[in-house]
Formats: structure tokens, C-alpha cells, sequence
């Protein structure tokens, strides 16, 4: 796919207190098309991701559990949710409740230690408050961290999102798309399937294969008829495609003909499962190609 060399594209990392309004905030930014709230944060493995795109543009918001607790065990989920956004985004938006706005010192400290990165205070919720009050907290929080810019904002009514989103985009990097350009999020069925085709290279497979391997759904069909899924399967060197793909086709028809069946069995309907091997060199240790691949 070609792009043109104005392509611009960037993570950006949502994080804050629980309940300070940060995926209501994604979900207005986005549109109403993604429901990503109904993901449990138990049992959400990969962090929440959503796609925002425009022709010249696409920005991968990462909404965060955020738990921010000085709680010991708390604060390590908390440390490595900053961890990855610190890794991984090029903006960071630290969203702050207007009428519970407590930061922790460290996170500042957290935020002065990180380079290169831009850091957007957003006061959320001015909805519920005075003017008068919105002032007083974003200047106590102000005070203590130097932001490249401070937002106001109501992620419920929408107020001051377009400026936040115009924010963003002044700050966006020229880059290409990560993701196609249709795609809102991830969709929770293909991430299943995706685990389901990698479950099968463990049990088929032997030695590195499984741990070098990925699986990317490249295409996801629901026909009235059966499924169509196009998913590639990814490894790291070219010496693996060989074996992956066995004698005569013999080893990936055996991995498409068990993980079809319990796909089948998953969606509860006819699939048809269409699998190519792609050897992408060395993706794991391409953080873009990482996250790509859901990780
Ligand atoms: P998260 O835990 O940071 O993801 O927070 P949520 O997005 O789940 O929101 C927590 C609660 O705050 C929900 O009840 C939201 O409806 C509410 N909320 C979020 N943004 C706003 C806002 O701008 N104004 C008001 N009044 N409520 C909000
Ligand atoms: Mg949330």
C-alpha cells in the first residue's frame, strides 16, 4: 500500500484514575460505533485499543485499567500500565476528574523521566463544576508538572473534545497507518480466532516455531452461509515458513483443518478458513509490528 510521504500517525496513551472518565472519553473521541467499555478489566489481557482514522491520518488510542493507588500491589499494575505507555505512545493524556483530582506525586516524577513524549493535561467532567472550581485544579495541577498543553473538557457532553482532538493532531508525527483504515477496534471475535489458530501451532508444532509465530486476521467476513476468515500466520525467519507449511501442504492443512473445526464450534457456524504464512523478520522485536499484532 502506498502512502503519501504527509501520512501522519501516533499512540496515544490514556491514563488516570479509575472512574476519572477515561473511556467515555475514548468512546466520544472515536464515535459511537466502538463500545469498548464492556471489557472487564479482569479480564482484558491486551490493552484497549481504539482506531481513529482519517485519509492523511490515524491516531491508536490505548485506553489504560489506570489504577492509580498507592497501594503496593496497585501501584505495580499501575507502574506498568506507564511502563507501556511510556514504551508505546507518543502522546500521553492524563485525564483528571475535576471533582476528584488527587495525582500522586510519582506519576509526575514518572512523567518528567520520559522523553520525547508529548503530555496533555486533560480536566475532565467541568460539566459537573463552576468555572471557578475547573481554574482552581487546573492550576494546583499545573503547578506541579510542566504539560506540553492543558485541555477542559466534558467527555460526557462532549464539550472541548474538538479542540483535544485538533491537539492530538498538531501533534501526530508523520508515519503510515497501522492498522487498516476501516478498522475501529479490536474486534473481540477475531481476537479469539487469532488464539485459536496460535493454539493449534503449540499443539502442532515443536521447538520455536510456536513461540517465534503470530496470528494476524487479515479479513473477517460474516457471510449469511459461513465465515470467511483470511488470517496470516507470522514468523520471524524465513527457515520457518518451510516447516510451518510441511511436506506437500501436509502440516498447515492438518493446523487449518483443527482450528477451523473449533472455530466452527466458537462462532457456531460454517467457517471457511483461508491461512497464509508471512515471514516478517524479526517482528518481535519491531514494537510497531508488536503492537500490530494485538501485543
Ligand atoms: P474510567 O474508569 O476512567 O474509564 O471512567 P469511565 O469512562 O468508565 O467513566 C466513569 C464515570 O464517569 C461514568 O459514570 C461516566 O458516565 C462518568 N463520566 C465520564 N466523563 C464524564 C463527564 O465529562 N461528565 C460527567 N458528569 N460524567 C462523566
Ligand atoms: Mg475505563
Amino acid at each position: 500500500m502506498q502512502h503519501s510521504e504527509q501520512h501522519k500517525s501516533g499512540y496515544v496513551a490514556i491514563i488516570g484514575k479509575p472512574n476519572a472518565g477515561k473511556s467515555t472519553l475514548m468512546n466520544r473521541l472515536l464515535g459511537s460505533k466502538v463500545s469498548i467499555t464492556t471489557h472487564k478489566p479482569q479480564t482484558t489481557r491486551h490493552q484497549i485499543l481504539g482506531i481513529h482514522s482519517e485519509d492523511d491520518l490515524q491516531i491508536i488510542f490505548l485506553d489504560t485499567p489506570g489504577i492509580i493507588n498507592p497501594r503496593y500491589e496497585l501501584q505495580k499494575a499501575m507502574m506498568k500500565t506507564v511502563d507501556r505507555a511510556r514504551t508505546d505512545a507518543d502522546i500521553i493524556l492524563l485525564i483528571v476528574d475535576v471533582t476528584d483530582y488527587e495525582v500522586p506525586g510519582r506519576i509526575f516524577k514518572m512523567f518528567a523521566s520520559m522523553k520525547g513524549k508529548k503530555i496533555f493535561l486533560v480536566i475532565n467532567k467541568i460539566d459537573k463544576t463552576s468555572e471557578q472550581q475547573v481554574k482552581v485544579v487546573t492550576q494546583n495541577i499545573q503547578e506541579r508538572f510542566d504539560f506540553d498543553q492543558t485541555l477542559l473538557v466534558s467527555a460526557l457532553n462532549g464539550e472541548g473534545l474538538q479542540g483535544l482532538m485538533t491537539a492530538i493532531k498538531e501533534n501526530l508525527k508523520p508515519g503510515p497507518p497501522f492498522y487498516p483504515k476501516d478498522m475501529l477496534s479490536e474486534q473481540p471475535v477475531r481476537f479469539f480466532v487469532a488464539e485459536m489458530i496460535r493454539e493449534q501451532l503449540f499443539l502442532l508444532y515443536h521447538q520455536e516455531i510456536p513461540y517465534s509465530s503470530t496470528i494476524d486476521i487479515v479479513q473477517y467476513d460474516e457471510r449469511d452461509d459461513l465465515d470467511y476468515i483470511s488470517a496470516d500466520i507470522i514468523v520471524n525467519r524465513n527457515s520457518q515458513k518451510g516447516i510451518l507449511i510441511g511436506k506437500g501442504g501436509k502440516a498447515i492443512k492438518k493446523l487449518g483443518k483443527n482450528a477451523r473445526e473449533v472455530i466452527e464450534d466458537f462462532v457456531d457456524k460454517k467457517v471457511y478458513l483461508d491461512l497464509h504464512v508471512k515471514v516478517r523478520d524479526k517482528w518481535r522485536e519491531d514494537p510497531n509490528r508488536v503492537r500490530h499484532y494485538g501485543y
